[in-house]
C-alpha cells in the first residue's frame, strides 16, 4: 500500500505542451506560434503575437502569466549577463519603438534553435529594412529594399556583436531608426 516514487505523476508532473501552451494571445486572442527558450531556465515558452503583444508560459506553472514575458524568457533587460542581441530585442519591443517582432518558424541555420524573430522597419530615404535576429546565438540578417523600382540588396548575415559586423551594425541601425510619422 505504500506510495512509490513513481506515484507522483497525476497533477504534479510537467504538462506536455507539445508545440506550445494551449492558449492564445492575452490581448487579442489570436493563436500563437510558441518557441521554447533555454536561456530563461525552466523551459519557458515565448510567443510574440501578430498584434505585437508578447506572451510567456512556464511548463511547471501553466496558469502563471508573467507581467514581463520577454524578461521571463530571457531575464531582466538590465542584467549585465544578457547578450547584446537579447537587450536589443527587449529594448525595441517596448517604449518608444514598439517593434512588432514576429516569430520566424524555421530553425536558425547557425544554432538550430527556433527563437528567431523578424521585423520590417522604415529607414531614412524611404528605404524599408528587413531584420532577422536569432535570440539564441545572435545571428543577424539585414536586408534593405527601396520603394521605386523594387531595388533590393542581397541580405547580409553575421553574428559578431563586439565589435559589430556589417550585418549587426545594419540591423541595429534599422531597428533603432526613428518610427515614421
Ligand atoms: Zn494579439
Ligand atoms: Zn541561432
Amino acid at each position: 500500500m505504500a506510495a512509490t516514487e513513481d506515484d507522483d505523476g497525476a497533477g504534479l508532473g510537467e504538462p506536455d505542451f507539445g508545440v506550445g501552451p494551449p492558449c492564445g494571445c492575452p490581448a487579442c486572442g489570436a493563436p500563437l506560434h510558441w518557441s521554447q527558450t533555454e536561456e530563461g531556465g525552466n523551459g519557458c515558452w515565448l510567443a510574440i503575437c501578430t498584434c505585437g503583444r508578447p506572451a510567456a508560459r512556464f511548463p511547471r506553472r501553466p496558469d502563471y502569466e508573467p507581467d514581463d514575458p520577454i524578461a521571463a524568457a530571457f531575464g531582466s533587460p538590465r542584467a549585465p549577463a544578457r547578450p547584446p542581441w537579447v537587450r536589443v530585442f527587449q529594448m525595441t519591443s517596448g517604449y518608444p519603438w514598439w517593434l512588432p517582432w514576429r516569430h520566424v518558424l524555421r530553425r536558425c541555420p547557425g544554432c538550430g534553435q527556433s527563437v528567431t524573430f523578424a521585423v520590417w522597419t522604415t529607414m531614412p530615404g524611404r528605404r524599408t529594412a528587413y531584420s532577422e535576429l536569432c535570440l539564441s546565438c545572435g545571428r543577424a540578417t539585414s536586408e534593405h529594399l527601396w520603394p521605386r523600382g523594387g531595388m533590393r540588396e542581397a541580405p547580409v548575415t553575421g553574428n559578431e556583436w563586439t565589435p559589430p559586423c556589417v550585418a549587426v551594425a545594419r540591423l541595429r541601425r534599422a531597428v533603432f531608426a526613428p518610427p515614421p510619422d
